[in-house]
């Protein structure tokens, strides 16, 4: 368990880099204002294919120039090792040690999948290239990866991406805690001795919620679904609804010693804001995780 393991705690927030001058400045106010709570770092989504790396880097140049830590993420599907070669060099350059590293969705009707094929062998490229001098953060999936052939081989391939060299994992979203706490225990079982971070989803929009969950395989228990469609229009319901149910998963996974949460805020400050300030956090930062130098 990972209580157990006494790891310092890591709270963090996720963004996806903006498209338009528009996005761009929404971005500094939401960065701005959770900024304020003091978080270990923000992270920055990489588009499949390398769609979005020059956003993306500029997004975290943007929020570390803000004095914040932040990590670029990188995905590997679709792209040739040179490309991954060229984005490794660039994070270097700007004194980057701090990514997370995935495999990517290609979009529907895309066939070409480049030169990897999973994110265990872009965490092992990122080892021979670069040596230690990232902190490899690698996604794991509580509820199984809706394309993993059992939970049995989905459980192995995460491990594989912790033997090529990962130092920790951030989880896909979920809203039953048990699944989380069966995750590493089952984890542990296996000998994955890294931090698992609880990924969290502030709800807002139910059928946006939904879309997502279907698409990455997060479950919406039954009871939770039934009460959301019940209120219907009535978006300030599912809001005050939303967060408590998120508070209180937060507040459960933390009591029982989960090493931290990474929101995925979707570039907005409102629900997060409220979740820490329920939640009672305080600023956080230690240097455990080392970002810039
Ligand atoms: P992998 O670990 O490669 O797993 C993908 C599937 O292949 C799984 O079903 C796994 O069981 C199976 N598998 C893995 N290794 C092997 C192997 N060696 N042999 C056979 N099967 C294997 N997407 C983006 O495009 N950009 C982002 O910035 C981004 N950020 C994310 C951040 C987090 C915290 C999370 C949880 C997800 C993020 N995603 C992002 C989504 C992610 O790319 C998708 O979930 C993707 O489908 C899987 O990525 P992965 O890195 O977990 O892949």
């Amino acid at each position: 368990m990972q209580a157990e393991k006494n790891y310092p705690r890591t709270f963090s927030f996720e963004f996806f880099p903006p498209k338009t001058a528009e996005g761009a400045e929404k971005l500094r106010g939401t960065c701005k204002q959770l900024a304020q709570l003091g978080p270990k770092f923000f992270s920055v989504t990489y588009g499949a294919g390398g769609s979005t790396r020059q956003h993306t880097l500029e997004a975290v140049l943007e929020i570390r120039a803000g004095g914040q830590h932040a990590a670029p993420h990188i995905s590997c599907i679709g792209s040739t090792a040179e490309n991954i070669r060229a984005v490794l060099k660039e994070y270097c350059a700007h004194g980057i040690h701090h990514t997370v590293a995935l495999r990517g969705d290609l979009p529907s009707g895309t066939i070409d999948s480049g030169e990897f094929r999973y994110a265990n062998e872009l965490v092992a490229f990122i080892r021979k290239e670069t040596g230690d001098h990232f902190h490899i953060e690698v996604a794991c999936y509580p509820e199984v990866h809706p394309q993993a052939k059992s939970a049995r081989d989905d459980l192995l391939n995460f491990k594989r991406k912790i033997d090529a060299g990962a130092n920790s994992a951030i989880t896909q979203y979920f809203f039953s805690a048990d699944s989380y706490f069966n995750f590493v225990d089952e984890c542990a079982a296996k000998g994955i001795d890294v931090p698992i971070v609880p990924g969290i989803m502030p709800i807002s929009n139910f059928s946006q919620l939904m879309r997502f969950s279907d698409m990455c395989g997060a479950d919406i228990p039954r009871w939770i679904r039934l009460k959301m469609q019940g209120y219907g229009d009535d978006r300030s319901s599912i809001r005050a609804f939303g967060l408590e149910l998120v508070t209180s998963l937060c507040d459960r996974l933390l009591s029982a010693g989960a090493p931290g949460l990474h929101f995925y805020t979707l570039n907005m400050a409102g629900l997060t804001s409220i979740i820490w300030q329920r939640l009672g956090l305080e600023p956080h930062r230690d240097e455990s995780v080392p970002t810039e130098k």
